[in-house]
């Protein structure tokens, strides 16, 4: 069975120091879908978006061998749209709008013909909605889920409940810190793991990521990049190349989750190199397999 991403699908208007984009493709199941398509293929995605959803981003997502038929299209609405400001340290982000439209009445929907999916990608959305999403699966073998501090703000108790049925959550480091009250990151994680997963992926940024499981960690180092564009997306570009090489090698030993982490940042390197979805529409096999052996030397020694 195929890789099943549900999450958002948008118009995002960006601005960083560099420049300014409005109305580009973006939503977290985009960016996830478009990672992991490199991996593994077809991904199935279960999402939602307006009449004003353009001909040419389908087309984006097919050639990636996205399928569809999951993408729900309300005749009278407008798709999901989310703004952002980028500061000078790029690690700082204000969401300047977000206009719900369609998502604000989105209740996911999975297509019969993958109720049976076994690797499951819950994107950023209401933790209740990725709770609707696992009661319509029948027997999941891997659930990994991502969140955002709105969620841990709004709904944490829904979030909780989503939590107990996850194998692997990504969060930011300021996130884990928000769900536990507690400043250190590795008790933080240690917290986080008592609540339900089995696995926790902390994003730390421009500084790498960190994997936990029960009595193991790995770091991962960030890739050194000179031209960083815009970072939007990046959370869910690693998300999608993480769970895309773990869907192609089906083995899930610490080992190669390990390995996965590395994919998923090589994936989220290159795309901030440029704006919105365009690093990730045109990457060869070549690139990511080098990018890969270069991110393996960074902390080889
Ligand atoms: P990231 O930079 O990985 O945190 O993800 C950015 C993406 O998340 C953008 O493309 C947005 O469209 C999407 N996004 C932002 N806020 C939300 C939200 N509340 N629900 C779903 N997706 C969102």
């Amino acid at each position: 069975m195929s890789l099943l991403v549900v999450g958002s699908v948008a118009y995002d208007s960006i601005e960083t120091p560099f420049d300014k984009i409005n109305d580009a493709l973006g939503g977290s199941a985009t960016y996830i879908s478009l990672a992991a398509s490199y991996f593994t293929a077809p991904v199935n995605l279960v999402g939602v978006v307006g009449n004003d959803f353009k001909p040419e981003h389908t087309k984006i997502l097919e050639d990636h061998d996205i399928d569809l038929t999951g993408l729900e299209r309300i005749e009278d609405g407008k798709t999901f749209r989310w703004g952002g400001k980028y500061h000078y340290d790029l690690n700082v982000r204000d969401t300047l709008f977000t206009d719900l439209n369609v998502f604000e009445n989105f209740k996911p929907k999975i297509p019969e013909k993958w109720k049976k999916a076994s690797f499951i990608v819950l994107g950023n959305i209401m933790p209740s909605l990725q709770s609707l999403v696992l009661d319509q699966l029948e027997k999941p073998r891997f659930v990994l889920c991502d969140t955002m501090n709105l969620w841990i703000n709004n709904t944490k108790e829904d979030l909780l409940d989503v939590m107990k049925r996850v194998d692997v959550l990504i969060i930011n480091d300021s996130e884990a810190r928000l769900l536990t009250d507690e400043p250190n990151l590795i008790k933080a994680a240690r917290r986080i793991l008592q609540m339900g997963p089995e696995y926790l992926i902390i994003k730390k940024g421009e500084h790498g990521a960190l994997l936990f499981g029960d009595n193991s960690i790995f770091s991962a180092p960030a890739y050194p990049l000179e031209n960083i564009f815009d970072p939007t997306g990046a959370g869910d570009t690693f998300a999608g190349g993480f769970a895309g090489y773990l869907h192609k090698t089906q083995d899930l030993s610490f080992e190669n989750l390990k390995k996965a982490v590395i994919y998923g940042s090589t994936m989220a390197s290159f795309s901030v190199e440029k704006f919105s979805t365009k690093a990730l529409e045109g990457l060869s096999n070549l690139e990511i397999h080098d990018r890969f052996i270069e991110f393996r030397e960074l902390s080889n020694f």
